[in-house]
């Protein structure tokens, strides 16, 4: 019988790092760790939610038992993904933009390691995948157009999302045009447009505030936890594979 979740959150000082927290303590869940970048301001002072001090050790706090979530940023996924491979512990990955070397990473860890990745976890933009791929398929001969708005610190663009919306439809033959705005501190806003000259239908999601990713996330990171090595999507944990 495995004990309670534990979870190891990396890039814990970040926008969603924070928000995982405060989710985490919503859901009762038992945060293990709180990882920073190394020559972080933050590494020892104390997160007051969990009584846990901030620290930049990965290998530490790669514990037995425990699940990693990282929000770390695109940059550091690869060196969370091969720490993860190497510690045998779970990893649910957030970041976004991610190079090729990041790709290869999380690859070669799935092969020793459950891997979960998703450009966003809110359970409503993985059923507006579905749903885009959908109307791609019965819409044949429309126009796609594919919007996307995020906050101005966001360091990629197109969004994740926005790609794998995108991929959606592509699979239905269709090639939609992409446009990203990036406006105050808008948490990540959503659009899927098909035009006819006759008509328009268009597919809309809002996020209302950034513990809506985190609890998927740490849904996830339950979900993950004791299952074999391999990838892993949202659409696994709910139950639209
Ligand atoms: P952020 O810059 O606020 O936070 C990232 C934090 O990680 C920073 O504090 C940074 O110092 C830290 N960090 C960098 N390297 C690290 C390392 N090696 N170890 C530990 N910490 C490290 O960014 P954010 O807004 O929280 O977003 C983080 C990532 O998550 C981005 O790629 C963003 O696009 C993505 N994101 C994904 C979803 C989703 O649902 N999948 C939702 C929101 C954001």
């Amino acid at each position: 019988m495995p004990g309670p979740l534990q979870l190891a959150i990396v890039g814990a000082h970040g926008r969603m790092g924070r928000a995982l927290i405060a989710a985490a303590s919503h859901r009762g869940l038992r945060i293990a760790a709180l990882v920073v970048r190394p020559g972080s301001a933050a590494i020892g002072a104390v997160e007051p939610t969990s009584g846990l001090a901030h620290g930049s050790d990965l290998a530490a706090a790669l514990g037995p038992g425990r699940v990693a979530v990282e929000f770390a940023g695109a940059g550091s996924v690869a060196g969370i993904a091969e720490a993860c491979a190497t510690a045998g512990v779970p990893l649910v990955s957030g970041s976004t933009g991610l190079d090729a070397a990041a790709k290869v990473a999380l690859e070669a860890a799935a092969r020793r390691i459950p891997v979960l990745t998703a450009a966003n976890f809110a359970p409503g933009v993985v059923v507006l995948a579905h749903l885009a791929a959908l109307t791609a398929r019965a819409l044949p001969g429309f126009e796609v157009a594919i919007e996307e708005t995020h906050h101005v610190h966001k360091k990629d663009a197109p969004s994740g999302t926005a790609l794998r919306l995108a991929e959606a439809v592509r699979a239905a033959g269709v090639e939609p045009t992409i446009a990203s705005h990036r406006e105050g501190e808008v948490i990540g806003d959503h659009s899927v447009a098909f035009t006819s000259p006759g008509e328009r239908l268009t597919l809309v999601h809002h996020a209302a505030h950034r513990e809506l990713f985190a609890h998927g996330a740490l849904a996830a990171a339950a979900w993950l936890a004791g299952r074999p090595a391999g990838r892993y999507s949202m659409e696994d944990v709910l139950g639209l594979r």
